[in-house]
């Protein structure tokens, strides 16, 4: 800095003026991979104490800044170079766009002349856009001979953090009108989606759960929102309860391709949807709603809760509804059991998810990704806290994972230290971002990561099977597109790395393991659990559900 700073005062870099911009901002993480012109922006971030955690490709990084904006309400900041890094960034961007997840990813681009130099002022701007209104991604492009400038700091204008967001109430007479539908409902239900756990909103939903004594189901990354084991949520039942609803209270959630767009045959054609969002364009999409709340989910929530309180209303508990959704519960929850206690081997999902469940952590934070690995630990691995979940979501992106544990280690390393992160993800999912293990590794994160391993994208072929494929022609022609080399043993990348790595193949391997790695929290750790290359998800009732990601 030295060489740059006149007589008239102290010289600051162009770095470190985006550094001291994103601070202002509140910006705690930043992840990249260093390079040509941003590799200055890293270090004087880490200068004024904001952590970067460098990653080994440029889309991992990304998906690991977008889940800090979800965790946390402040965007992470991605940080890339130019061109290929951007390109490569683009993938988290579009994925964090498609979830509502704050973002800012920061690009070096090539030198510039002079003119355009005012751009680190957009940080204000950028900070502000993501986090209003409907969350979503930003990126600031920063000419590369920017970063090196030295400018004198007195001509520098430092603004201010920007507000928080500002809270939106619904309009008085679009509550009034949900409540009396409500109250005047049959089979009524309530659908929490991750826009209500973004928005911090799960005392006033539990608090409406209660009161009005309502069916719930979350959508897949909203569970926890209200616990799993509330007497009221039936998700074991979310078919039937999807299909014969008279009218629907939709908590931040989309209907979208997860809610089968709302529509029949999923849905009845005379639904009622309340909906409520902060998002106006976002009112009406596929079904016309019955109420449209526009605004914050935890605000009218509270504004629902006071309207009940002028005219309580509960749904009796020991109406037929509540019958039907019980029995259904039973009956696929007993279909469960006895997968789970399958003995063969090798073993199915149900019996790797059994022994899972019973020994991690209550309260771990889950990421989890892959087809019938994600589809199948969602039913089968409890949430009892918002904001504990996450998965490929609404874009359906594998590859997520391992950025997503990165992410939400960093983050319970700083606000919630006893809680372990796992991270569960099928064979091909893994083979995204494997190499992040070693991000992992440097940075000393006590991920337990959990490969739930069939050979393949959906299935796949056991060595004999392989073999005989190699002995038939040319691979490339007659290998299955969906196998992936049987028994791979990626358990050692982990302890390439210095981490822990288990191959299981039996219950009981898998137990050991599970108990080792859960009481070691100080070491990175990688399950390899050899499944069934066949083993498919029990029937569904509508086929299609299968088919998707979800
Ligand atoms: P899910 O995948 O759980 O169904 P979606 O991502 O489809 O959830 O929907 C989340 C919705 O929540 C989006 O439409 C978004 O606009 C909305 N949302 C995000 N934050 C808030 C908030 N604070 N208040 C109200 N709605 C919100
Ligand atoms: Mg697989």
């Amino acid at each position: 800095m030295a060489s740059g700073s006149d007589a008239e005062g102290e010289a600051v870099s162009g770095a470190q003026l985006i550094a001291e911009s994103l601070r202002a901002q509140n910006i705690e993480y930043m992840f990249g991979v260093v390079g040509i012109p941003i590799t200055e922006i890293a270090i004087a971030a880490q200068a004024i104490g904001i952590k970067y955690i460098g990653m080994r490709n440029e889309q991992a990084a990304c998906y690991a800044a977008s889940a800090v904006g979800y965790l946390t309400g402040r965007p992470g900041v991605c940080l890339v170079v130019s061109g290929p890094g951007f390109l490569h960034a683009l993938g988290g961007m579009a994925n964090a766009s498609m979830n509502c997840w704050p973002l800012i990813v920061i690009g070096g681009s090539s030198d510039r002349n002079q003119e355009t130099m005012g751009a680190f002022q957009e940080f204000p701007q950028a900070v502000r856009t993501s986090i209003y209104g409907r969350p979503g991604s930003c990126y600031i492009d920063i000419p590369g001979d920017f970063v090196n400038l030295q400018v004198n700091k007195s001509s520098v204008k430092y603004l201010e953090c920007c507000l928080p967001p500002p809270i939106s109430m619904a309009d008085k007479s679009a509550v009034s009108e949900a409540v009396s539908i409500m109250a005047h409902s049959e089979q009524p239900l309530l659908i929490i989606g991750k826009g209500a756990a973004y928005s911090h909103a799960e005392n006033n939903i539990r608090k409406l759960v209660d009161l009005c004594g309502l069916p719930f189901l979350p959508t897949p990354m909203a569970k926890g929102v209200v616990p799993d084991n509330h007497p009221n949520c039936v998700a074991a039942a979310r078919s039937m309860a999807l299909q014969h609803a008279d009218v629907i209270v939709l908590l931040g959630a989309r209907l979208n391709w997860i809610l089968h767009f709302g529509l029949p045959p999923r849905f009845r054609p005379d639904v009622k949807v309340i909906q409520i969002d902060i998002c106006a364009e976002e009112l009406g999409n596929n079904v016309r709603p019955a109420a449209s709340l526009l605004g914050d989910i935890s605000t009218v929530t509270k504004q629902l809760l006071e309207e009940f309180s002028k005219r309580p209303w509960k749904y009796p508990s020991s109406s037929q509804w509540w019958k039907r959704l019980r029995e259904k519960i039973m009956y696929n929850e007993e279909k469960s059991k006895g997968l789970e206690l399958q003995k063969s081997l090798p073993m199915n999902y149900y019996t790797v998810f059994h022994h899972i469940r019973e020994l991690i952590p209550r309260d771990c934070i889950l990421v989890s990704e892959g087809a019938n690995t994600m589809d199948i630990g969602r039913t089968m691995l409890p949430n009892y806290h918002p904001r504990q979940r996450l998965d490929a979501g609404t874009f359906g992106t594998m590859g997520v994972g391992l950025g997503f544990a990165i992410a939400a280690a960093m983050v319970a390393k700083d606000r919630t230290p006893e809680k372990r992160v796992i991270c569960i993800e099928g064979d091909s999912a893994f083979g995204f971002s494997g190499m992040e293990l070693e991000t992992i590794c440097r940075y000393n994160l006590p991920v337990l990561i959990i490969v739930v391993n069939n050979n393949g994208i959906y299935t796949g072929l056991d060595t004999d099977a392989w073999k005989e494929m190699l002995k038939f022609g040319e691979p490339a022609t007659c290998m299955p597109p969906v196998s992936l080399l049987p028994n791979s043993h990626y358990e050692q990348i982990m302890s390439a790395f210095g981490g822990k790595g288990y191959f299981v193949k039996t219950p009981e391997e898998l137990q050991n393991a599970l108990k080792a790695s859960v009481a070691d929290k100080q070491t990175p750790s990688l399950i390899n659990v050899m499944i069934d290359p066949q083993s498919e998800r029990k029937k569904q009732e509508f086929p299609w559900l299968t088919r998707s990601n979800m």
